[in-house]
């Protein structure tokens, strides 16, 4: 591994910064390595902790962040306390994902061929309010004219469609201008590539191979942040390519403004060409979409039938995630299609239990200490706070009687959010209440609106 890290950074960088660094311990993968201070620390972590990663991770060591810790025996260490040493020098190293073998020996032009999902298309693509400009601004970047907004950056929550639209954007560039050097790639295989031509000393090859492309698309471009020198390099790259007037599109699952670790030069220049976001789907989009893919599937189950309500309730339901919903609808034909049913409610419900269970909104306690105060006319101070008083006392036993009902907190955790109560004092408010709903209609009906009202 040292020589691999010599010829990588060549010899000054490594007698200065590399030597003095010793491996401590690899535990849950995190790679612990002593530093005779906390600059070298701070700089390795900065400029070389993703080579490092990268070879810890080729040479089969699974790891995911870096840590360093400044040598309890050294010199320059200022005289204090162990702990508080320890807690102040520990630098917290950047996460990676473990490097797959597959990527590793790839020779630098098998990028060419990075593969294109053939189900992301724009005929694919449908269209609704939350994703109509992504979808009006990779459609027009697709038509390859004169580029106007560069970089095209699409940034939203994870399974809006971002990589979906970029594959399209690919598959129509090459259908129409099919002698356009098109460039996919994510971010992660854009640093391995990095890194793999820095170890092979094959920069030259690497640089030339990336501006000469004509339109580049890097996918979840937040992985590199935190990356110092993969940064460098993608900055590098991106202003070669821009200044040639090549089309650049990027993809990030936030706003470049709010990418920590992000280098502000790299956010500014993302921020330079035209920004738009991929909203969470809603309720038209998701019913769309899963009509969409059922006249897919049909061509799969051509004998199934779906029953009508079915789709509404699945787009109600289910999160705006529309990879999750793609998953639900997959397992619904393909379980009824096992047991030879046709699909409708009662199938989605008992096929789907688990996904609709994930996928139910979190109640949490406050917000029932909030609605019960509401309710009763009181205040959230008197629901929470220890009078004893019959008129605040009932309410705060209907609150914590939902509590156990709608949420996953324990006796416990309850007491603790009512103002530092004992769990038997919330056991006991629970009985209570559940004695009540059989004996006192006013209670049963107090307590059966609150909780329609906290799950509408
Ligand atoms: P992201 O890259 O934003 O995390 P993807 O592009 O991978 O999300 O999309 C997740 C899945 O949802 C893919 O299978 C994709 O085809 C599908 N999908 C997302 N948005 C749409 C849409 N508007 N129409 C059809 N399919 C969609
Ligand atoms: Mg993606």
């Amino acid at each position: 591994l040292r020589e691999r890290l010599l010829k990588t950074v060549g010899k000054n960088n490594y007698t200065t910064w590399i030597e003095p660094m010793k491996f401590q311990e690899l535990e849950d993968g995190v790679a612990v390595f002593s530093v005779p201070t906390n600059f070298v620390g701070n700089y390795v972590s900065q400029n070389f902790a993703d080579l490092i990663l990268y070879e810890l991770n080729t040479s089969g060591e699974d790891v995911r962040r870096l840590a360093f810790r400044v040598a309890a025996n050294s010199p320059a260490r200022p005289a204090a306390s162990a702990d508080e040493a320890d807690q102040q020098n520990e630098i917290d190293m950047l996460n990676v994902a473990p490097v797959r073998s597959a990527s590793v020996n790839t020779p630098l032009d098998a990028l060419q061929t990075a593969p294109l999902d053939k189900r992301f298309t724009f005929e694919r693509f449908v269209v609704g309010k939350p994703n109509e400009l992504a979808h009006a601004a990779a459609r027009r970047v697709s038509e390859g004219g004169p580029v106007t907004f560069n970089p095209l950056v699409l940034y939203g929550g994870v399974g809006l469609g971002k990589t979906h639209l970029m594959h399209a954007i690919a598959w129509e560039l090459r259908e129409r201008q099919p002698e356009l050097n098109v460039l996919y790639l994510s971010a992660e295989q854009f640093m391995y590539r990095f890194v793999q031509a820095l170890r092979e000393r094959r920069m030259m090859d690497f640089k030339h191979l990336f501006r000469s492309v004509d339109v580049l698309m890097v996918d979840d471009v937040q992985f590199i942040a935190g990356k110092d020198s993969t940064q460098e390099e993608f900055f590098h790259t991106f202003n070669a390519l821009v200044d040639q007037n090549k089309q650049i599109i990027i993809s990030a699952d936030r706003a470049p403004g709010e990418i920590k670790d992000l280098e502000d030069r790299v956010k500014s220049r993302l921020q330079c060409g035209l920004v738009v976001d991929l909203h969470p789907t809603d309720y038209e989009l998701r019913l769309g979409i899963l009509q969409n893919k059922v006249q897919q599937h049909s061509a799969t189950y051509p004998d199934l039938n779906i029953r009508d309500g079915v789709l509404e309730f699945l787009a109600h339901r289910i999160s705006t995630n529309v990879r999750v919903l793609e998953g639900a609808l997959t397992r619904l034909f393909a379980f009824a299609s096992l047991v030879g049913r046709e699909i409708d409610m009662e199938l989605t419900q008992d096929c789907l239990a688990d996904v609709l269970r994930a996928s139910e909104r979190k109640i949490t306690v406050e917000e029932i200490q909030r609605k019960v105060s509401d309710y009763f006319n009181i205040r959230l101070s008197d629901i929470i706070g220890p009078k004893r008083l019959r008129s605040y006392a009932r309410p705060r036993q209907i609150a914590m009687y939902l509590c156990k009902q709608l949420t996953s907190r324990s006796l416990p955790e309850i007491g603790r959010r009512f103002g530092g109560r004992d769990h038997t004092t919330v056991m006991h408010g629970v009985r209570r209440i559940e004695e009540l709903k059989l004996t006192d209609g006013q209670i049963a009906e107090d307590v059966e609106m609150l909780r329609r009202a906290l799950e509408a």
